[in-house]
Parts: structure tokens; sequence; C-alpha cells
């Protein structure tokens, strides 16, 4: 850019000569000439004596800043005729000595066709302080990035800057004499304007986001800081605005936002943003609410879908899912990946629990289509669990988490398809933890103990062995049934624990018992036991460290049980009966009850379900009675002993020694007792023999 003055001789020494502002000319470093008020500025009386000097020698040897006169004069004159005009703060020195601050403007002028440089100094010491301050605030109001308005005490323009002009799309021409509210968006109500009026009125201030209308028709968010400045009689006399656009900010703060509430890969609201918006609706609602449902959304075989067919794969099926379930739900609805494979949805406005019952069928069946990705057909189906606003609970987290468990209930029942929450299903998830935390504390403090249960052996009438049953003496609840804390232990490796224990404590019996007595006791085993592939080894070591016989040990296991991992179950008990430990099938008759296994099982005894024994007495034509028999007809013909169980009256004792039974056990005889107990008990019998 081309910024150099031509400048008529004339006029320019004119200028010179009028001007109260401290004027010289350079040329070639030289001073050619000067004016008035530079000689009374720089304390020279003739003007030939300050033309005959070098610039140089009018400033001390260095500045404020320490640098090198010379050296700084140099650059910052290079930099005037390189840019045509450069600003400049300069330490000065009078013929005196006196050293003074001045503001340096140098501007590069044509003068008879040679290129000059015109100094204009600005004296800014004490007494001149006001007027630079002036001159400051005329250099910020052109220079600074933000946009500013003045306006007259009836609020018209009276002047803008060029920061207003790049912001707004008006030109100070376009702008001045305008209303000062002339670009605004509409989408302020009058409230809002009347409550900015009252502020500036009342407080002479007011600053906060607004939005406006560019000129090109875009509406974008400003700051905007507005001052009211009063004359000397306390009247407002003009109004100045200061404001910056903030669309930039506004896109950043939208961003975290959208981090903070938004999940990256589907753009669904996440977790946190749905716990908001369930938590404002069950305040907003209340108990009087029409239903209102939650669904939890799962998909079925995610984790192998992710496992087999990689990461990528998992991420475009959960893209899928998340748009078919976004084409399944009304913008009013609410539907949110909560993380992993799980979404949920907030069911508004359905009115009744049909309608919200029908539209999670409705999602249901219409997400669990397959999909292709990368030219594969994925095969997929979702679960669905619906908790009921104000039905189930008033409170979000209750029911995010009631909906969680009719969607595992789903799950359980084998996925694809819709349930609700049953409150039952809750309270019975509730006590089943209670139960799996009390055993846990059970365990260590060595609460549960084995109680025995003779069995009689029918043809010699001698207790031949007993039933090692599970007993908890809760220091709570008193002695809880192995039926409650069995299933709950089942589920958890907890089983294995009560297992050895109850291994230890037939153990510890057998121990007090004279070695030649030829007595057994049998210990009940669970599914999880019989996967365990250290069990035989754990047992044998046991049975060492008791110095037993493997033979004094019996294993009860149920055909429902061996069928889990048949092979690896009996390929378990071959190795134990290998040993000489015993087998016994238990409950029989309520499975598979299926010859082919029997004879495929590797087991000593069978014991008849104690549901058949109940009738077998009294009624000469029961069907129990016929299959007992034949039941144990096959056990004879395949070498297996049989126990009948839950043997309660004399009749039913008759009937199976009638028909061949081997051992019988039930409360006709003796019900479980504890150790002590069945000692006390097996020496009173060989005193005087039962009468069978
Ligand atoms: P089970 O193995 O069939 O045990 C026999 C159950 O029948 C015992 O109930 C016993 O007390 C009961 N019983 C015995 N005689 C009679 C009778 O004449 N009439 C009636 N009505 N019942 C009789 P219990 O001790 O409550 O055990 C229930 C079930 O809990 C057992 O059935 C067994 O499946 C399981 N269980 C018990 N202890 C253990 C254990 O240590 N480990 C494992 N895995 N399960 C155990
Ligand atoms: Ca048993
Ligand atoms: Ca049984």
């Amino acid at each position: 850019m081309d910024n150099n003055t031509e400048v008529s001789d004339e006029l320019s020494l004119s200028l010179l000569e009028a001007s109260s502002d401290s004027m010289l000319l350079i040329k070639d470093d030289r001073f050619i000439d000067c004016n008035r008020a530079a000689l009374a500025m720089l304390g020279y009386e003739h003007k030939d004596t300050l033309l005959s000097m070098r610039p140089c020698a009018i400033s001390p040897s260095t500045q404020a800043d320490g640098q090198c006169s010379n050296v700084k004069a140099k650059a910052m004159i290079a930099l005037a005729n390189s840019k045509g005009f450069h600003r400049f703060e300069w330490l000065h020195q009078r013929a005196t000595g006196e050293k003074f601050p001045v503001e340096v403007v140098l501007t590069q002028v044509i003068r008879q066709g040679q290129a000059l440089l015109h100094v204009a100094l600005i004296d800014i010491s004490e007494h001149e302080t006001r007027l630079r301050r002036l001159a400051l605030s005329k250099v910020y109001f052109d220079n600074t990035s933000d946009a500013i308005v003045v306006a007259d005490q009836y609020t018209q323009i009276i002047d803008v800057n060029p920061a207003f002009s790049k912001i707004t799309g008006y030109s100070r021409r376009e702008a001045v004499g305008q209303k000062s509210g002339f670009m605004g968006s509409g989408r302020h109500g009058a409230d809002f304007y009347r409550e900015m009026w009252k502020q500036l009125i009342d407080r002479g201030y007011w600053e906060g986001e607004v939005w406006d209308r560019h000129k090109n028709g875009n509406i974008f968010p400003k700051y905007l800081k507005i001052s009211s400045v009063n004359n000397r009689y306390g009247l407002v006399e003009n109004f100045i605005g200061i404001f910056s656009d903030i669309s930039e900010q506004k896109k950043h703060e939208e961003e975290i936002r959208r981090s903070v509430f938004f999940d990256p890969l589907t753009q669904l609201p996440n977790r946190r943003l749905f716990i908001e918006r369930i938590e404002h609706l069950t305040q907003q609602y209340g108990r009087k609410a029409g239903p209102i449902g939650v669904l939890a959304i799962d998909i079925d075989n995610f984790k192998l879908i992710n496992d087999t067919q990689g990461h990528s794969v998992g991420d475009q099926l959960l893209v899928r899912v998340a748009q078919r379930l976004e084409k399944q739900v009304r913008k009013s609805d609410t539907l949110a990946r909560m993380g992993g494979d799980d979404f949920m949805i907030l069911l508004e406005n359905c009115g009744s629990v049909e309608a919200i019952s029908h539209a999670a069928q409705k999602i249901t069946e219409s997400v669990g289509r397959p999909v292709w990705i990368n030219g594969q057909e994925v095969f997929t189906s979702i679960s669905t669990g619906i908790s009921l606003f104000p039905k189930d609970s008033l409170r979000a987290d209750e029911l995010i988490s009631q909906a969680d468990m009719a969607m595992y209930k789903a799950k359980r029942h084998g996925g694809d398809r819709v349930e609700f929450y049953a409150r039952e299903l809750g309270e019975r998830l509730a006590r089943f933890s209670k139960i799996e935390d009390g055993i846990k504390r059970g365990l260590k403090r060595s609460e549960f103990v084995a109680h025995f249960q003779p069995k009689i052996d029918l043809r010699s009438s001698t207790i031949s062995s007993c039933e090692a049953l599970a007993r908890w003496n809760d220091p709570v609840n008193g002695v809880v049934s192995p039926a409650e804390f069995i299933p709950v232990a089942e589920k958890s490796t907890l089983i294995e624990e009560i297992t050895q224990q109850m291994l230890l404590q037939a153990c510890q019996l057998l121990q007090q018992l004279p070695a030649d007595s030829n007595f057994s006791v049998s210990v009940n085993l669970s599914a999880v036991d019989l996967q365990n592939r250290e069990l035989d080894r754990q047992i044998t070591r046991l049975l060492q460290q008791h110095a037993l016989e493997p033979c004094q040990l019996e294993l009860e296991v149920t055909e429902s049980m061996m069928m889990i991992e048949m092979d690896l179950a009996i390929e378990m008990l071959g190795k134990l009966r290998l040993l000489g430990v015993k087998v016994s099938l238990d409950d029989f008759g309520t499975g598979y009850s299926s010859l082919s296994y029997l004879k495929k099982f590797p087991i000593d005894t069978l014991k008849i379900d104690r549901s058949f024994i109940k009738d077998i007495d009294g009624n000469t034509g029961s069907p129990d009675r016929t299959i007992v028999k034949s039941i144990i007809t096959m056990a004879k013909a395949l070498g297996i002993q049989v126990v009948a169980e839950g043997v309660e009256t004399p009749e039913q004792v008759a009937f199976l020694r009638a028909v061949g039974c081997d051992f019988v056990q039930g409360f006709y005889f003796a019900k479980p007792m504890p150790e002590q107990q069945l000692i006390a008990f097996l020496q009173e019998l060989t005193v005087d023999s039962i009468e069978l």
C-alpha cells in the first residue's frame, strides 16, 4: 500500500507554521525544517541551531526501555519508510538537558519529488496527560475489536466504531441516526427490554446476552454492556454500548454441552441427560400424572457380535439400532444411550398402560430385525423392560433400575420380548442380595453346620449311613432352611464354600465313629461343584487328612446337574468312583429318568424322590406304587441300590420292604440332627437295636 502523501510546498509550510503541534521534517538523517512549536518544545531559540543538528542529538543516548536511542531510531524510521506511517513513544531531550516523553508520529511525504519524513511530536508528560488519554481513547475506539455505539439521550446513534461495522455489517453512515435497537432479532420479548431499561435508569448500567440481526439477516449472539453517561447536572446525556460477537464462544459452549450430555457415537442424549429429564418429569407431574413408561432396552446378542465380529461392526450395529429406535419414538419422547448396548426411552404421552405396552412391543419388533453391515447380515434382537411412573415408583433412579430388572427378566426368558416390572421381582431381588450378603458373613463366622439324617438298611435293620444337610444358624433369623439359601448360593461361587464346609464336617463326624463301623456319610453336591475340575483332588486330600477310606464318603447329585456338561460330569464322577467314593443319584423321578442315562451315569445308588413315596401307603391302586416298584426293578437290573426318601409311615416302610427297596430315609425314623445328637442316637441303637 502506498501511504505517501504528496504535499504541496506552500500548504505544508503554512501547516507547519500554523500548527500548535510540534512538527519537523527529516531528509537523509538531517532536520530540514521545523515549526515554532517544535522549537519551543525542544527549547531552541533559532531554527538554524536545530536544523544544523542530526535528529539523534535531541534524544538522550538511551531510551526509557534501556535501548540505544540511535539503534532504536533507525528501526523506527525504517518502519515508517516501509509502512509510510509509524506511531510510537519516545524520550526527547530539551536544550536544557531535561528529558521528556513524547508521542512521535512519522509520516512519509513527497516534496518536490523527494521522499521526506514528517515528524509530529506530542508532549505526553504530566501537563499533557489529559490530551494523551483522549488520543488514546480515540485509538482504542478505532482499533478495539469490540463494537462501540454512542447514542444520545433519546437512544439515537451518534457514532459507531470500525469494529461495529465489522460485527454488524452496517457502515457508520448506515448506523448513525438510527435508533439503538434497530438490529433487534425479535427473539426477546418486550419484558426483556423493559427490564434492561429499568436497570439502566436505576443503576446506569446493564450487561447481558442479546440476540441481534446482522445486516445479512443472520441472527447472532452478542455480549452487550451499556452505560449511561451523565452531564454535570446529573442528567443522562449519552448511552455507550460496547459489545462483542459471542457466536464462537456459544458454539464452543454448545460443543461442551454436547460432550457432557450427548453420546458421541450415536448423537443421542446420554445417561446424564436422561436422568435429568426423568427427574424433571417426575418433579413436574407428581403422583397425579397419567402413566409414563420408562423403557430399558438391551441388544440381546451384542456381546457375542462385538467379540466375534469386531468392535467396528459392534459400533455400527449400535448406530443402526439407535437410528431404528429414533424412528420409532416421537419428538416428545426421550431416547438415550445409557452406555454399552443399553438404551432407554421415556414415553411421556401414551395415556394408558396398554398404549405403553403396545408402543414397546412395536419398538421391540421393528428394531429387532437383521441389519446389513459391511455386506454382512447381522442378526439381532432386543429385550425391553418397562417400569411405570407413578405406579412403580415416584423416583427417577428407582424407575431406571426397575426397568433394568424387567429387561433382565425379558432376557432370562430368551430375549426378543417385552416385560413389565413387577414389584415381586424387585422384592425377590432385594431378598436375594440380602441373603447373599448374609451367607458371606455366615461363612466367615462358621454359621453353616451339617445336620445328619440317618438312612436305614432294611435288610439288616441297622443304620449304615446318613446324609449331611446344611443348616444356617443365622444369629438374626435363627435356623434358615437350605431351600432358602442354597439357590442363592448356587448363583455365585458361595456354594463351593458351603460344599467344602459340609465335606469337612462329614469327615469330622466319621472320625469320631469307631473305625470298624462301616458307616458312610453322603454330601449333596451342586452343579457348580460338579464343574470344579479340582474336586477329585480336593476330596482325596480331605480324606487323607482325616485318615478315612474313600468308600465312607458318598456324593449326591441330581440328573439335572448331570445334564449341564454331561461329559465332564461323567468324567469327574468316574474318577471319584475309581478312588472308591460312592455316587448317588438324588431326587430320582423328578427329572429325565431316562433308562439310557441311568445306564450311562457312573452311580452306585438311586434315591427315589419323596413325592413318589408320599402316596404309596393306603391306596393299593395308586400309580405311585407301580412307579416305585418299577424303578426298583429297573435299578436292580442295572446293579444299582435304591434309597426311598421322605418315609414317614410304617405302611410306607412295609410296602418298600415288600418291593425290595434297600434303604429308607425319613422322619419316621429320624429327622436331620446335629452331630453330637447323631452320635448319641447311634450309640443308643447299638445297645438295643430298633424294631422295624
Ligand atoms: P434333598 O437332598 O432331597 O434332602 C432331603 C430333604 O428332605 C431334606 O430337607 C430333609 O430334611 C427332607 N426330609 C427328610 N425326611 C423327610 C420326611 O420324612 N418328610 C419330609 N417332608 N421331608 C423329609 P432339607 O434339609 O430342607 O433340604 C432340602 C434340600 O436342600 C435338599 O434336598 C438338597 O437338595 C438341598 N440341600 C440341603 N443341604 C445341602 C447341601 O449341603 N448342599 C447342597 N448342594 N444342597 C443341599
Ligand atoms: Ca440329598
Ligand atoms: Ca432328595
